[in-house]
């Protein structure tokens, strides 16, 4: 029913449409058969098609703590393709409170920003510059606030990027149905990296079972990345896991014909749709990692599917 979804919801509560206790599902493909190997997603992409992914078990802790504060405007950034401001634009739709964000670079037009807009959020395109600087542009924006309340906002850094976001991102391994060798995750910013390493740290203390639990890998999908191995320690610093910087395809958003081979060979195998700027290369990485024998025989392995399917259409043309 409508009225369920715009409705309100009290703190803690989640509007219909969200299903945070989603399955791991064994994928079957050649490559693993041959070596042995159990490859298990965990299907976060089926949380909900635009809040989708980790973006929610980010935005999770940050809605109630807005709802604590009394915050009724969501300020926040990101590009012109962003995953977090779509989700940030339909969770303000859902949960009823306004939203804005600041988007690097020139006015363009694009599905994303399009279905961002439909969601009611209001969208002021930035040069780079200043968009180097958000607190600066948050504050500006606080001071010409005019009707609206200034006292109302709430900032939200880029990807939310927020210390709240890790506790939701821990609890990506919550009803897991067995354990795992080795759990792969694609790092943006790092936060949900960060957030699953802060999970198995809670899962070991809470079962001794659980041992020395599963190694955590991180696929960068942005080129150069020497300086996320200090991020995810600055969120999280008893943080464990391992990064493989070899898999960005040339920095954020870059692809390559091999990639988008993969991609049409992985989804065509699995029936789960995987994109370019995130899944993908996460994708890629791990079965990369099994052709050189870097993960040996009768593995067990889980793989995060972190949603953001709408990285689709930007690359579209890659496929026709
Ligand atoms: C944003 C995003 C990521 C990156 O998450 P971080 O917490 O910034 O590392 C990974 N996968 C998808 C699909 C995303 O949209």
């Amino acid at each position: 029913m409508l009225e369920k979804v715009v409705e309100k919801p009290k703190a803690g509560e989640y509007p219909a449409g969200l299903y945070t206790d989603t399955p791991v599902q064994l994928i079957r493909h050649p490559l693993l058969t041959k070596n042995q190997i159990e490859l298990w997603v965990k299907r976060d992409d089926l949380i909900h098609p635009f809040i989708s992914g980790n973006k929610w078990r980010k935005l999770k802790y940050i809605v109630q703590e807005m709802e604590k504060q009394n915050k009724k405007h969501l300020v926040t950034f990101g590009g012109p393709w962003s995953n977090h401001i779509l989700a940030a634009a339909c969770a303000g739709a859902s949960f009823g409170f306004r939203t804005t964000a600041f988007i690097r670079g020139e006015s363009v037009k694009n599905p994303v920003l399009a279905m961002a807009k439909i969601f009611g959020m209001e969208l002021i395109f930035t040069d780079r510059a200043s968009f180097r600087n958000p607190e600066g542009l948050f504050d500006g924006y606080k001071e010409a606030a005019g009707p609206h309340q200034p006292e109302d906002l709430f900032y939200l850094r880029q990807g939310g990027h927020h210390q709240l976001a890790l506790k939701g991102c821990a609890e990506i391994l919550e009803n897991l149905p067995f354990s795992f060798d080795k759990i792969f995750c694609a790092c943006g910013t790092g936060t949900t990296l960060a957030g699953l390493a802060m999970g198995i740290a809670k899962k070991r203390n809470r079962d001794p079972k659980f041992g020395d639990g599963p190694d955590l890998v991180g696929i960068p999908v942005i080129g150069g990345g020497d300086s996320l191995q200090s991020e995810i320690a600055a969120l999280y610093p008893e943080a464990e896991f391992r990064l493989l910087s070899e898999y960005a395809f040339g920095g954020y958003a870059r692809t390559k014909h091999e990639l988008t081979a993969f991609i049409s060979d992985f989804c065509s195998q699995t029936g789960i749709l995987i994109e370019p700027v995130y899944t993908g290369k996460l994708f890629y990485a791990i079965f990369d990692q099994i052709n050189r024998n870097e993960i040996p025989k009768g593995h067990r392995i889980l793989a995060i599917h972190t949603g953001g399917l709408t990285g689709i259409l930007g690359m579209y043309e890659k496929w026709l």
